[in-house]
């Protein structure tokens, strides 16, 4: 079925697969609704479950013929507590409870932290909150075990969260994440998400395993620690992809601070050319109702206008009662978002003609009446250049490896097609006859090519064509540059 380009949505739609969206006619309908990559969520289920929903999205992708790629999300070092005597307890607001590193039944007197040696790294006066934040503890001696006040009470369900506000330091890669991630790599996910990195050198373990696939796999930092912000500039570096975790990290920091950091993770990983998803509670309202708020609908806005890549729905696909109304409403409400973006031009690094040429490109289709920007890519470098600088009209990335279309799919406004072609006459016609079959062309435009020539040598772009769409008749041939 043929499209209009306004039609196609630039943001893209990371689903969380879960109990609600695991059935494949679900997993289907999630991807008519719009979704192009999907989180399987390592911290719950098994690993041999995660591994079939793989092989069923790939069974889709084949079907549909549409690129789809898979993240596979780490648990990461998350701290629980023990087991609690009758399930539950609650703690009142300024009384003394006490946190053990021995395996003990909870009481209202204290519980199990299940992390042998925390109490180490603690000082008198940190924060240490239970559950999603909604209980605050003080410690007053470290011990062990150690002595807290309740500055903030609640109920206490069994298994839940330790979030340390002010330290001690977590392990980066635990041994089961480096188990789980040795699996994801031969089951042959896109991406791997770690959770809770704190440090760029978190970043260093994962990558030398990833460096030992046989294809390019995206390293996704999840920024949800406190730590992780001083040091903001670094993780990006050293990752392909960032998602602004804003459940955790809503309480690591206050949570009044999460909007301004979010802009500014998200601001800081589209310079560098990473895609960016804002995750949690973007639809938190549609796990029950098949309409999202008002304030929900301006928050997903908002994150296109920030100029994120995309969102990360979770509790929403996962195990909410609308996953695929919710995708849908997410479809609708960036393409109106795209309809006003507007971001100043990227200034810098100047002195990277591939940098300058992508920018050249941007501005070109944005004054010429371009249908769409074509750019062969063999890593997918160009086409992120281009993508980062957030243009009005899709880029067709043309590759001739699947790990890069499926890495590309993260990326704002790529659609990446497979494609072997190896001279700019056949790159032409390839394009034009993508866009025939695939494009309902109301009004002739420009296709504007960004390229490195010749073609067989890649890691250079330094060829900026504009050709009419269609081309007009009687076909005049390009000549070969
Ligand atoms: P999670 O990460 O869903 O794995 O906890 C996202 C977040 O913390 O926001
Ligand atoms: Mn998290």
């Amino acid at each position: 079925m043929k499209q209009r380009v306004e039609e196609i949505r630039k943001s893209k739609i990371m689903a969380t697969v879960g109990p609600a969206s695991e059935a494949p006619e679900t997993l289907r309908a999630l991807v008519e609704a719009g979704a192009q990559i999907f989180r399987l969520n390592f911290s719950h289920g098994t690993p041999e479950h995660h591994l079939e929903i793989l092989q069923e999205i790939r069974r889709i992708e084949r079907e549909t013929g549409k690129t789809l790629a898979v993240l596979q999300d780490l648990p990461g070092p998350k701290v629980r507590i023990g087991p609690i005597q009758g399930t539950s307890l609650r703690l009142e607001k300024g009384q003394i409870f006490y946190l053990y590193e021995e395996e003990r039944l909870g009481t209202s007197e204290g519980v199990q932290v299940r992390w042998p040696g925390f109490s180490k790294g603690l000082k008198p006066g940190d924060r240490i909150f239970l559950g999603d934040g909604d209980i605050e503890l003080e410690v007053q001696d470290p011990g062990p075990p150690t002595r807290t006040l309740v500055r903030k009470g609640g109920l206490l369900l069994a298994g839940k969260g330790v979030t340390f506000a002010d330290g001690p330091k977590l392990p980066s890669l635990t041994d089961r994440d480096r188990e789980l991630l040795e699996l994801g790599i031969r089951a042959g996910f896109d991406g791997i998400a770690l959770s809770y990195v704190q440090t760029p050198e978190n970043l260093e373990d994962a990558r030398k395993l990833l460096e030992k696939a046989d294809r390019k796999i995206m390293l996704f930092a999840k920024i949800e620690r406190r730590e992780a912000l001083s040091q903001l500039e670094d993780i990006v570096d050293l990752a392909d992809g960032i998602i602004v975790a804003r459940g955790d990290l809503g309480i690591a920091i206050p949570l009044v601070q999460l909007p301004f950091e979010q802009r500014r993770i998200i601001r800081i990983a589209r310079r560098k050319s990473k895609p960016v998803f804002v995750a949690t509670q973007t639809m938190a309202s549609m796990v029950d109702h098949a309409r999202p708020t008002r304030a929900e609908v301006t928050d997903v806005f908002q994150a296109a206008m920030d100029g994120a890549d995309g969102i990360l729905l979770s509790e929403e696909t996962a195990i909410g009662s609308y996953p695929v109304e919710t995708v849908q409403w997410a479809h609708r409400i960036f393409i109106e978002a795209e309809r006003h973006l507007a971001f100043p031009t990227l200034h810098g690094p100047h002195d990277d003609p591939n940098e300058i040429l992508a920018e050249v490109c941007v501005t070109v289709s944005s004054q010429l009446s371009t249908l769409m920007i074509v750019t062969p890519t063999y890593s997918g470098s160009t086409a992120l250049r281009v993508a980062k600088r957030r243009p009005k009209v899709p880029i067709l990335a043309l590759t001739p490896r699947r790990d890069t279309a499926r890495r590309l799919t993260f990326a704002y406004g790529v659609l990446p097609v497979l494609s072997t072609v190896k001279n700019f006459s056949a790159l032409e016609e390839e394009a034009q006859a993508w866009i025939q079959q695939h494009i309902q062309i109301d009004k002739p435009g420009f296709l504007i090519f960004l390229l490195g020539l010749p073609m067989e040598r890649p890691g250079i772009t330094n060829t900026l064509a504009i050709r009419e769409c269609p081309p007009p008749g009687p076909r005049s041939k390009t000549p070969e540059l």
